[in-house]
């Protein structure tokens, strides 16, 4: 397999995997047992819990363990609007699921929300989320990148925003932590959502950074676990596992974002010189560098996707989303402004760590093929 889809996950590294293996067989102690078999255990998760402090600048205390990106994400936004009862919610409207849906839910229960719009290269502007707050305005909740085209947003902006007006601010990182640097001190973060499994860590793990001071309502109400903030016996291999891919990434970041980066513009370059009608999406600078998220117009994004996959075994993902038997296409292309038609035409490349030279020219051989002839079928209209 040419896996091109680090977006959606990635694989677990074997060094993370290495130090994950004997908190899943021999160190079975539970980390609230006070015997020495819990407490080793429990050290395990506290050196983990500093591991990723230092990847984030953060303290280790202002982390909580949690299981992943959308809980939280939801934790954020539902926990601090059930600490205040009642108010305004900002996000924008390219956010993962994860926030979008836990804000319509809010909406629902009496609180109000406003989605600020991007440009047509997927980047908010700071100046819209100024206009956008309200006397009663809550929280705020932008992301630091997108998952789909990969645009990098003007957080510190936005987070000065809030902050001159005492609101809080969430950013879901689950994008950008290993890839960017990410200091949520200097950047002025309130709440930051991480994710493992897009670290070369496992799923089903991460985290919560919570800055000192700010309040919010758990979710999950359980034991006393993660100082009453997140019930639940914790998930020790996975957190061990967080540990660790948080050390690799700040370690490797640098080199990696070079090396990536430059795969990532040739396999750009390969496909535009052999595809007419290609469309590249989102912002040209400020966005990931291990994403491409393209629009072939004439064809249908999931058709080129079957066709990679079948016939050279290559793993992308497209824009569209099966939904109820029908495609639905991207919410963020649609937000950029993309028409439907063409947004259907949408592929997402997102190359990582295992990524080679040689899979991105199989990558441009492979697939202009397979666009001729899905045109060649095709019942969309031309309008040239
Ligand atoms: N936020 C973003 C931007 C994501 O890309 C994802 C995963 O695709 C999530 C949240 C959800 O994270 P998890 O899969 O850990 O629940």
């Amino acid at each position: 397999m040419i896996y091109l889809d680090h977006n959606a996950t990635t694989p677990v590294d074997p060094r993370v995997f290495e130090v994950m293996k004997p908190y899943l067989t021999e160190a079975y102690g539970n980390p609230s047992s006070i015997y020495r078999a819990g407490q080793d255990v429990r050290k395990a998760v506290e050196d983990a819990r500093e591991m990723v402090g230092r990847l984030l600048n953060a303290e280790p205390r202002e982390i909580i363990f949690t299981s992943g990106g959308t809980e939280s994400d939801n934790t954020s936004i539902k926990g601090v609007a059930l600490n205040r009862g009642k108010g305004h919610i900002i996000t924008s409207t390219i956010e993962h699921p994860a926030v979008l849906k836990v804000t319509e839910w809010l909406e629902k229960r009496g609180f109000t929300a406003t989605y600020v719009p991007v440009g047509t290269d997927g980047v908010v502007n700071p100046e819209d989320v100024k206009k956008a707050v309200k006397p009663d305005t809550i929280i705020i909740s932008l992301m630091h990148a997108n998952n789909e085209v990969g645009t990098v947003q003007p957080i510190e902006d936005v987070a000065a925003i809030a902050h001159e007006k005492g609101i809080v601010f969430h950013t879901d990182a689950v994008q950008t932590v290993g890839k960017l640097p990410v200091d949520v001190k200097r950047m002025g973060i309130d709440l930051l959502s991480l994710s493992a499994h897009k670290l070369y860590g496992p799923k089903g793990t991460g985290i919560l950074y919570v800055k000192r001071g700010t309040k919010f309502d758990p979710c999950v109400h359980g034991g006393h676990q993660e100082w009453g903030r997140r019930g639940g016996t914790e998930n020790v291999a996975g957190i061990v596992g967080l540990g660790k891919a948080a050390e690799l990434a700040e370690a490797e970041m640098a080199s990696e974002a070079k090396r990536v980066r430059d795969l990532r513009d040739r396999l750009e370059a390969g496909l535009t010189e052999r595809i007419a009608d290609i469309m590249f999406n989102g912002h040209r600078e400020k966005r990931l560098w291990n994403t491409t998220n393209v629009c072939i117009k004439y064809v249908e994004g999931e058709a080129m996707l079957l066709n990679l996959d079948m016939r050279h075994g290559i793993a992308a993902s497209s824009g569209s989303a099966c939904t109820s038997g029908s495609l639905e296409p991207s919410h963020v292309l649609l937000a950029m402004g993309i028409p439907a038609e063409i947004a259907h035409g949408s592929l997402r490349f997102s190359l990582g760590r295992g990524t080679t030279r040689e899979e991105i020219e199989k990558v441009i051989e492979a697939l202009p093929p397979i666009v001729e002839k899905l045109r060649a079928m095709s019942a969309f209209p031309r309008k040239e």
